[in-house]
């Protein structure tokens, strides 16, 4: 049983943070009752700390008065896995700094706070860049997409935050502060529990300060391209006749016809509105064969960037695409299965099929280099039918992923979207042993279940 948040505590989250950095009225807290899949839920307080032992006192108290405690960065989770009710959100944002670049050992140490698209300014001007790019970047925090194990744009080279962390340190559910993990290339001293933080969507504690893997700024001579098919069959092809002739692009993406009409429509872009569109970016060295296979898998036009500013147009479109899709319904429920990368093109013309049957629009777009299909189920927020239908789509859309082998999720997680989903996957895939060992990790770090109840591991 959940305890509630009273007086004293309210005094004492004063105490501890200041007055300033404390917010219970609803106009103040309006913010963080939402997530940006529009999750809902109304949190007693939100505290600003500033330093890990106020982090610490606040977990304290949140740990004696058994009261939900959820870490925040900049709520841009699609999942609902940011939001609480009747608890207490820790907002990390004023935690932003980068304490040390250390440009011979090749890592970062900053505070959980910080936004991608910052830590990448502060490092450019060393030469050095972190990798990990969620289309969010110009948002979310190291702290939020450590806990969601964040992919992104270049993770089709680099890989996903999971091969990016070499340390964290954490506050644990009774208000103690441990590291986990050491900021050195190989280290193998017991478990491996940073790579258990990654990913653990702010139910096993919450990180303070991470130690990042950087890398040069690549120096090698690049080309972009956007490329348009009328067919998703073709566009599979290019997928696997790039990966079967060892191209490893430094970008790997695709949208929808429905992705760019609504960039279009919404951001005043103007792309050709084809069924499939591709943008990949490759070593200038490959231009010839990849232009060789777009052609032989029947492209319709293939668009080369001309400049550094259209490289970045062609960029912002894919990673505002979300946005841009959001804007045209009331209702939205974005999905995030991965999928065997050959599977891919067989799986976009399902997700079509699924639209149709249900009569929704589901535009998709996604990771291609990595399998990572994102449809997005538009619906009629106040018609119980239209839900009801989403519902219904979404489960499909999430059963074929599982059934072909797939994940329920890539990057975004589980929060209270998924629970059920994960559950069948584990089930259907030899999981059954495993999830009922991360149940039981759930209760060793949180024995009282205050940190981000409810979600994840501990609903599946
Ligand atoms: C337009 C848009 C594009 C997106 N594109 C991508 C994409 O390409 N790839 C991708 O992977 N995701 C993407 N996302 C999802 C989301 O942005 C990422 O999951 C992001 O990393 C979340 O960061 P955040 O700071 O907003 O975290 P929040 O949403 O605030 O929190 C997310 C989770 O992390 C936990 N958390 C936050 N901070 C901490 C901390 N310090 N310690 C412990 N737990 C913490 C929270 O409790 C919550 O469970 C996108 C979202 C939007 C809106």
């Amino acid at each position: 049983m959940c305890g509630k948040l009273g007086e004293k505590h309210l005094k004492r989250l004063v105490e501890v943070v200041g007055e300033q950095n404390v917010f219970i009225q609803p106009k103040a807290i309006e913010d963080y009752t939402h997530d940006m899949a529009e999750y809902e839920a109304v949190p007693a307080v939100v505290v600003r700390p500033e330093r890990e032992e106020q982090v610490a006192e606040v977990v304290q108290l949140a740990s004696e008065a058994n009261i939900p405690v959820v870490a925040r960065g900049a709520g841009s989770s699609l999942t609902g896995a940011a939001i609480s009710q009747g608890g207490i959100v820790i907002d990390t944002r004023r935690m932003d700094k980068v304490v040390s670049i250390d440009t011979v050992n090749w890592y970062v140490d900053v505070q959980p706070g910080i936004s991608l698209e910052d830590l990448n300014r502060q490092l450019k001007p060393h030469g050095f860049f972190f990798p990990p790019d969620p289309a969010s970047s110009y948002i979310c925090t190291v702290g939020g997409a450590i806990a969601e194990g964040s992919g992104g744009l270049r993770c089709v080279k680099y890989g996903t935050m999971k091969d990016w962390v070499l340390a964290v340190r954490v506050v644990l559910a009774n208000g103690k502060v441990t590291k986990f993990g050491e900021a050195l290339s190989k280290n193998r001293a017991g478990y491996d529990l940073v790579h258990l933080m990654v990913g653990s969507e702010g139910t096993l504690g919450v990180v303070t300060e991470a130690w990042l893997k950087i890398i040069p700024i690549p120096s090698a001579k690049t080309k972009r391209f956007l490329v348009t098919f009328d067919d998703w069959q073709s566009t599979g092809e290019v997928i696997k006749k790039l990966r079967s002739s060892r191209i490893l692009p430094n970008l790997f993406e695709f949208l929808d016809r429905d992705n760019i009409h609504a960039l279009n429509e919404k951001l005043g872009m103007s792309y050709d509105e084809a069924e499939a569109t591709l943008l990949v970016d490759v070593d200038e060295k490959e231009v010839p064969l990849v232009e060789g296979i777009f052609r032989e898998c029947g492209a319709l036009k293939i668009m080369a960037a001309r400049d550094a500013e259209e490289e970045e147009a062609f960029y912002q479109a894919r990673s505002m695409a979300y946005l841009a899709v959001k804007s045209l319904a009331t209702g939205i429920q974005v999905e995030d299965v991965s999928l065997p990368i050959d599977k891919l093109g067989d799986y976009l013309k399902l997700v079509k099929r699924v639209a149709a049957k249900y009569g929704l629009q589901i535009p998709v777009n996604g990771h291609a280099g990595d399998g990572n299909v994102h449809p997005t189920i538009l619906f009629e927020k106040s018609d119980p039918k239209s839900r009801d239908s989403a519902n219904l789509a979404f489960e499909e859309i999430c059963r074929w992923a599982i059934s072909m082998g797939g994940s329920v999720t890539g990057e975004h997680g589980v929060g209270i979207q998924k629970p059920k989903f994960m559950r069948e996957q584990m089930l259907a895939h030899d999981g059954e042993e495993a999830l009922r060992l991360m149940k039981e990790v759930k209760n060793l770090f949180d024995p009282n279940s205050i940190m981000n109840p409810g979600k994840y591991v501990e609903a599946a």
